[in-house]
């Protein structure tokens, strides 16, 4: 853990040990790009934010179904319209299965413009005797082999910046622009195996919407909120410096916002209850998440209500449980008690990809569709148990027809994985997988 300079006003997280933090080499061009981003536009704004949490309420309430998504890593590179397209086509026809199979709303959150920097478990990596940094992510540093590469550069924060615009502004015209109408539910499938099993099964349902549709328009009622998505941004918060620069001062009320993505969370390696980014969370106005691994304890769990939410806000804070699909039967139950007794109106969901994260015998980071449908189904059980709510699923996925995690409706094997193993970090499921993992989870939600 390493210290992070003083320099701005109000930041009681200054002082507080901040794990994960890059080594910048260069503390002058740091200083700079801080302080050109202090004074840059918001990406995101403080209204937006909360009516995430408003939706966020009603995920806590019961109500409603969060659906968070994208990749592991954003990469500067990936960054195409085709990629984002492909990737928010994904999460609509995620949304829609989940919506027509439960008649309960979507909260649609993407994984997406912001999420360029990871934690590691090792701060350098070791080839043929060479130790380098490890990437961080594209907003830290490159990902080859090279002392060049791995040297982590403050330029790149700028370009994470802007990259995160550019994704937005994307996401704000599918969104908005007519191509997110439901209207267009078929149009989604295009491009995609729609000969596949998924596939078909997917126009089948879309089949479904269009009569659905077609009926409340000879009622009468064509609701224009049919032709537009929600979409909410959100990332790790990770880079304490970066989301420093970005935080705002909400005219409306004089509360700060992180206003580099709507909704961020704390990662299981940053989420020590007297740690720089929890005191950093505690002090911004946006809906929060924490990521809870297997070794979190009831007493941290109560940690992060009381200083997290201190007001218990419904929708202010949300837990994303990532135990992995041997442990969460045991697991979970008393950390959900714990919070339900406490009077906490939390938003629980489970992040399946995290736990169950395997390597291959040449060395691959993978994970078996199987596990990761074990954990949901693990999660729902515990819920359903325990009389709380299931609230929605966080996975790691790309509209890419990929090769990085096993089975699924692809039907992907340990011997296909190096076909298309594209990901800058964990491995992700690629299209036909979303939409499987989407299939089998309305099952959980109707059961
Ligand atoms: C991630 O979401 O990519 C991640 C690193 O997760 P966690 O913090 O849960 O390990
Ligand atoms: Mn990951």
């Amino acid at each position: 853990m390493n210290r992070i300079p003083q320099t701005g006003a109000r930041a009681a997280w200054r002082s507080l040990p901040a794990a994960q933090q890059p080594q910048w080499p260069d503390q002058v061009a740091l200083r700079e790009v801080v302080a050109d981003l202090s004074a840059a536009p918001p990406l995101v704004l403080a209204e937006e934010c909360d009516r995430l949490t408003e939706r966020m309420a009603a995920v806590a309430a019961g109500e409603a179904f969060v659906l968070q998504g994208g990749d592991c890593a954003e990469t500067f590179e990936g960054l195409t319209a085709d990629a984002v397209t492909a990737k928010l086509r994904t999460l609509l026809q995620m949304a829609v299965v989940l919506t027509y199979a439960s008649g309960v709303p979507v909260v649609k959150i993407g994984r997406l413009a912001g999420q360029y920097a990871k934690p590691r478990s090792q701060p350098d990596e070791t080839r043929d005797g060479l130790s380098l940094p490890s990437y961080r992510g594209d907003a830290v540093n490159g990902p080859d082999f090279t002392e060049r590469a791995r040297r982590p550069d403050p330029a790149r924060l700028r370009r994470m910046y802007e990259a995160s615009a550019v994704t937005l502004n994307l996401v704000r015209g599918f969104a908005a622009g007519g191509s997110a109408s439901l209207y267009q539910a078929h149009q989604w499938n295009r491009g995609f195996l729609a000969d596949s099993a998924e596939g078909r099964r997917y126009e089948e349902l879309a089949d479904g919407v269009d009569r659905a549709l077609r009926f409340l328009q000879a009622c009468g009622c064509d609701p224009a909120g049919l032709l537009e998505a929600e979409f909410f941004a959100s990332h790790e918060g990770l880079l304490l410096d970066y989301e420093q620069a970005l935080t705002r001062t909400d005219p409306r009320t004089g509360a700060e916002y992180a206003t580099s993505g709507h909704l961020l969370w704390v990662g299981e390696r940053t989420r020590g209850l007297d740690d720089a980014h929890i005191a950093y969370f505690a002090g911004i106005g946006n809906p929060i998440a924490v990521k809870l691994g297997p070794g979190t304890t009831a007493d941290e769990v109560l940690g992060y209500v009381d200083r997290l939410d201190p007001d218990r806000r419904p929708g202010r804070l949300t837990f994303v449980v990532r135990m992995g699909a041997g442990r969460v039967r045991e697991l979970l139950p008393p950390l959900v008690e714990k919070v339900t007794a406490e009077g906490a109106r939390v938003a629980w969901i489970c992040d399946p990809m995290h736990g169950n994260t395997v390597q291959t015998e040449d060395g691959r980071k993978t994970r078996r569709f199987d596990d990761i449908l074990d954990e949901v189904a693990g999660f729902f059980e515990v819920h359903r148990e325990l009389g709380t709510h299931a609230g929605g699923i966080h996975v790691e996925l790309t509209g890419d027809d990929v090769t990085e995690c096993l089975g699924g409706g692809d039907r992907v094997r340990a011997e296909d994985l190096h076909q298309r193993y594209e990901t800058a970090c964990d491995p992700r499921l690629n299209h036909r997988q979303s939409l499987d993992l989407a299939f089998r989870v309305a099952e959980l939600m109707k059961a």
